[in-house]
């Protein structure tokens, strides 16, 4: 399971704190020492690590006086809301065209689960907000990428705009968004081609794609199981196409949680959902307070 060794490792250290009456400058070293530990130990970037610890120590030894709860209580609620601020605080939504389309660019490394992710969202606009949308074949490169699109659209019910292999992808997201108007169809995500690695190729067509399409959200997907490089991808891609908003998937599998605790203070930018199953409807709503809660436990 995700964040298991973190949030054992976390719970430990918390729960030989939890009852004290009386936390002393020292306890709260000790304890966050342990912390330290454990985040570097759950892959979390050694710059976001030292900030966290830096903010939760001050707190801790300044901390205003709550009634309602003993010293201990107070400094594991003060790790509780700094793990919370550290991934974003709120939740932050999708970002919906005033005017329709909303054009969703997916873009991210081959393997992330781009083509997954962009069904998956397609669905989930469908469900929760009554959305038309269509999916628009865009990678070009990877020769099984139009077939499986077309099999996600196929089972899900949802349109999918292709033209082969042949035409440029930022002229299939021209026609696509073209044809999207016609058919009165609202939202439209564009998947996009991905590679082993960031390259200027790359980059250079995802930008012509961005410009052509104007994308409501540049949505990045990435790999929680690659932990660093998952947030050195992040880095590379906002860097590139200033990104509005990150799906982190396969937190179902046994992730050791780094990527998830980094890539909002590292970029800047939100993590608007989490992937948690292989299967259509595995995309959940990214709400760092919740996700706080599970790694504390
Ligand atoms: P792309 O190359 O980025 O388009 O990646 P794909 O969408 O083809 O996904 C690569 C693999 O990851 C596929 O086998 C997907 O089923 C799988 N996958 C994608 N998202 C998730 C997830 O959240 N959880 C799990 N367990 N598998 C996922």
């Amino acid at each position: 399971m995700a964040f298991e060794g973190l949030g054992e490792r976390l719970q430990a250290t918390m729960d030989r704190i939890k009852g004290k009456g009386k936390v002393t400058e020292s306890d709260v070293k000790v304890m966050m020492r342990e912390v330290r530990l454990a985040l570097l130990e759950a892959d979390v970037n050694f710059k976001v690590v030292k900030q966290f610890i830096n903010d939760v120590k001050e707190r801790a030894l300044g901390q205003d006086v709550m009634q309602s709860l003993t010293p201990g209580q107070q400094v594991i609620k003060i790790v509780q809301e700094e793990l919370t601020a550290l991934m974003g605080g709120e939740n932050q939504k999708l970002n919906l065209a005033q005017k329709p389309p909303t054009v969703i660019m997916m873009v991210g490394l081959q393997g992330a689960g781009k083509t997954t992710t962009a069904g998956k969202l397609a669905l989930y606009l469908r469900k929760q907000f009554n959305k038309k949308p269509i999916l628009v074949a865009g990678d070009i490169y990877r020769p099984a990428a139009i077939d499986q699109l077309e099999t996600v659209g196929k089972q899900l019910d949802i349109p999918v705009f292709s033209l082969g292999d042949q035409v440029k992808p930022e002229e299939i997201a021209e026609r696509a968004l073209k044809y999207a108007k016609e058919e009165h169809l609202d939202t439209v995500i564009v998947d996009t081609a991905g590679r082993l690695h960031v390259d200027e190729v790359l980059m250079n067509e995802l930008k012509n794609v961005k410009e052509i399409t104007e994308p409501d959200e540049i949505m990045l997907v990435v790999d929680s199981m690659t932990g660093q490089d998952a947030v050195n991808v992040a880095e590379s891609f906002n860097d590139l196409l200033d990104i509005t908003g990150v799906t982190l998937t396969k937190l179902d599998g046994d992730t050791r949680g780094g990527a998830a605790l980094s890539i909002r203070s590292v970029t800047e930018k939100p993590i608007k959902f989490i992937g948690v199953s292989e299967k259509m409807d595995g995309l959940e709503a990214f709400h760092p307070e919740r996700m706080a809660s599970r790694i504390l436990g």
